[in-house]
């Protein structure tokens, strides 16, 4: 797998400001936060559902998260209503994935945010411009990396450590506890990676036709190809010549099934399922957690544990191993989850 930058890198971009917050109070004349005697809840805010989900598994009952893009929408176009300026300008910490994916919410933050309040980019702490995927769906000539390394488990946890990082240095009185939520959260991830590794191991070809490119840095990690991506970076539908020449590579390639989303339902998928003769799984989600807010699976792991299986079944493998993986929020979740 593509190696994860250090530690040492990560503290120096991220904390500044967080510290400044647990000396001081914020703009809203509240009580100052840990650390000095009396002590309030942080306040994070936070963009997509799974990076929510990590958030609040690290965050656990210490601080209060509440993500403002509602699930089953495109993140990748997503412009914030006004009403998200309240939430993001009494936010202490916000935390986004970065990799340009939220730049209109970074926009709507910027000079809205309390003098103390910081925007941790979770997603550039984790891996440099170095190890950016460009591709189809996200062409180097547009400027915009694909940034969906939350579908990588190692990204993932560390995701949640950048996030632990900054809790513990904001609210220091709390710090052993966002460490053993983010500890008990790691471990699971672990578990769901090896069991993902041995699942691989049983996959004939484990190579993927996707509609959304989520999936480019899972793919390194594990050893998958993505064979293709249809959606092209304009967020349309691919041309006629496009179709005719995946209908082909699909044919070549000798995959038993090809993946659409949830959250972008494709009539040229299932078109180019039809003509190549191999199945259309089109339940796969890159940012929509399954069940609902307050079950086990409404999060990260759920996710990421339901596409993994998917994918593995659906190419004729074994998920047995994933399957043993039981999905529970490691740390009390009481994220806010817009609908
Ligand atoms: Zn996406």
């Amino acid at each position: 797998m593509a190696s994860l930058r250090g530690p040492r890198l990560l503290g120096v971009t991220v904390l500044a400001g967080v510290l400044a917050v647990s000396c001081g109070g914020d703009e809203t004349g509240s009580a100052p936060l840990s650390g000095g005697g009396q002590s309030r809840r942080l306040r994070l805010v936070t963009t997509v559902a799974p990076i929510t989900s990590i958030v609040a598994n690290v965050a656990g009952d210490l601080a209060d998260v509440t993500g403002i893009v509602p699930e089953a929408t495109n993140s990748h176009t997503y412009e914030p209503p006004p009403s998200a300026a309240k939430v993001l300008a009494k936010a202490d910490v916000i935390f986004v994935n970065g990799l340009k994916l939220e730049d209109p919410i970074q926009q709507l933050a910027e000079g809205r945010l309390g003098k103390q309040a910081q925007i941790v980019e979770l997603g550039d702490a984790t891996i440099g411009s170095e190890e950016h995927i460009y591709d189809f769906s996200f062409p180097k000539e547009q400027g915009k990396p694909n940034p969906h390394l939350w579908t990588n488990p190692p990204m993932a946890k560390e995701y949640a450590r950048v996030a632990a990082e900054a809790l513990e240095r904001g609210d220091p009185v709390h710090a052993a506890g966002y460490r053993a939520n983010y500890q008990r959260f790691a471990a699971k991830v672990d578990e769901l990676d090896a069991a993902m590794a041995r699942a691989t191991r049983t996959v004939p070809k484990p190579h993927l036709l996707t509609y959304h490119d989520a999936y480019a840095y899972f793919a390194r990690h594990y050893g998958w190809k993505v064979i293709g991506a249809i959606q092209v970076s304009s967020f349309e539908d691919p041309t006629p010549k496009e179709v005719a020449d995946l209908i082909g590579q699909v044919k070549a390639e000798g995959v038993p099934a090809i993946f659409g989303s949830e959250v972008f339902p494709s009539s040229v998928l299932a078109q180019i399922g039809r003509e190549s003769g191999v199945r259309y799984v089109d339940v796969l989600r890159d940012d929509d957690l399954p069940g609902e807010p307050g079950q086990p699976e409404h999060s990260w792991l759920g996710l990421m544990r339901f596409d993994f299986i998917t994918m593995v079944k659906s190419l004729g493998g074994d998920a047995s191993a994933l399957e043993a993986v039981t999905v529970e929020n490691t740390a009390p979740d009481r994220a806010t989850y817009p609908q």
